[in-house]
């Protein structure tokens, strides 16, 4: 069979590391609005839009053109010490949505780059390699931002350019602050941070950098105002703060278009990446212009910002506003968390549902208990699967299966696949009760 070669070559020529879904993994073919077809010429609905790269679905005529516009001057790319219009014009419109004051616009080819980019800014401009980062985070997988990830299941090497302290806040479900009230929650997290920088750093700390919410860190929604509460104990050392915005960026929360407004605070810089450009790749910082300057050296990205990719991204940032997204990942994030928490009350594998907007997270235990149950998120992918829809894992322990739609998700959509996570969670729980 055509698909058992094509996964026998990609296990013969890459690395084991490199992880696929499903007992059988697929090779998706085609796209078209939510839908995805595999080889084998089967459609799923997409709740996973491919780690929210696909933030507001496939084939859309608007980027499609915007694209093949540029494709058809006959340059994909020249280099970036010229003159790209489209990007000058992204940088433009992102640093007006940022929010941040006197913003500047550097763009690279990935979330990895882009924090890279953040943490050097930073450090440069702090003078200082200390940094602190979330439990269970994820940034990146190069030097400083694996050092900088707290989620062990995703750190590649334990050496480290970086001298980086984790504190308490993301992740509450596995936390022993889990019962505290909100309030208690975040009094304990500041609690934790100003131990941590009293007694772990050396004082001089650089930055800290947040997932507003944890990603591959299972769709962990850290409570209300909790950044704006470490952010008075930053700004008390000159701390600066970063919000890796990578999967919460775009309005994908559904009441802000950057995931950390919700908690009232505008961070000295922001990364960006995935959604953007649809499926281009792209990604980028946006920081204060005096953060930004901290690097005097040239400093270049060969194709970060290149015109195949801004163009896409230019009419992406114009299909989300002229369809109003953000509302719509609000709207159909409120009926699918609603829907799903109603369904599940009385299923003893579900832990926990969880969500903002457009991303939404059910955290999976062993039944009869709340140990996490990696084998129940392994089995709910394969019964989702079956039933004609593709969702996504995560968690520090493989526990958490994620739902991330495309934006551009309809009411009909959002019952279709919450009919199908639905039974196949309730399939999974039989199966695992027998
Ligand atoms: N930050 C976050 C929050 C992410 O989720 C990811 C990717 N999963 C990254 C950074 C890294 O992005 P990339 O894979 O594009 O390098």
């Amino acid at each position: 069979m055509a698909h058992a070669e094509l996964l026998a070559r990609h296990r013969a020529v890459m690395p084991a590391w490199l992880t696929l879904y499903y007992d059988e993994p697929i090779e998706i073919t085609r796209g078209s609005g939510r839908r995805v077809e595999d080889a084998e010429g089967r459609s799923y609905l997409d709740f996973f839009a491919g780690i929210l790269t696909n933030a507001i679905g496939y084939d859309i005529a608007e980027i499609n053109e915007a694209i093949t516009a540029q494709v058809a001057k006959g340059v994909l790319h020249t280099s970036t010490l010229y003159l790209i219009r489209s990007q000058v014009e992204l940088a433009e419109r992102i640093a007006r949505l940022s929010g941040i004051p006197d913003a500047k616009v550097f763009f690279t080819n990935s979330g990895t780059e882009a924090n890279e980019t953040a943490l050097m800014l930073a450090t440069q401009h702090r003078r200082s390699n200390q940094v602190l980062a979330l439990r269970n985070s994820y940034h990146g997988r190069a030097f400083g931002t694996v050092a900088i990830t707290g989620n062990r299941g995703w750190s590649a090497t334990s050496l480290s350019p970086l001298q980086v302290s984790h504190v308490h806040g993301g992740y509450r479900y596995r936390s022993p602050f889990r019962h505290l009230s909100d309030a208690d929650y975040v009094d304990a997290c500041v609690a934790d941070l100003r131990d941590v920088l009293a007694t772990a750093t050396a004082g001089d700390v650089a930055c800290m950098v947040v997932e507003p919410v944890q990603g591959v860190g299972g769709f962990a929604i850290p409570p209300r105002g909790l950044f704006a509460a470490f952010r008075e104990v930053l700004d008390e050392h000159g701390i600066l703060l970063v919000s890796d915005e990578v999967q919460t960026g775009w309005g994908r929360t559904g009441d802000h278009f950057w995931g950390i407004q919700a908690h009232g605070v505008v961070p000295d810089a922001m990364t960006f990446a995935k959604g953007l450009g649809n499926g281009l790749a792209i990604g980028g910082v946006v920081a204060r212009g005096e953060l930004m300057d901290a690097i005097t050296a040239h400093s270049l990205s060969t194709f970060g910002g290149n015109p195949l990719a801004t163009a896409g991204a230019v009419a992406m940032l114009d299909y989300l506003e002229n369809h109003d997204l953000q509302a719509n990942a609000a709207k159909q994030g409120t009926r699918l968390l609603a829907g799903l928490r109603a369904a599940t009350e009385r299923n003893e594998i579900v832990g926990e549902v969880r969500g903002v907007g457009l991303m939404i997270g059910v955290e999976l235990v062993e039944p009869g208990g709340d140990a996490p149950s990696p084998r129940a998120a392994a089995r709910v992918l394969e019964e989702t699967r079956a039933r004609g829809l593709l969702v996504g894992r995560g968690g520090l322990h493989g526990n958490v299966v994620r739902l991330a739609p495309p934006m551009t998700l309809t009411d009909d959509e959002t019952e279709e696949g919450l009919a199908a996570l639905t039974a196949a969670l309730e399939s999974t729980r039989q199966e695992m009760t027998r």
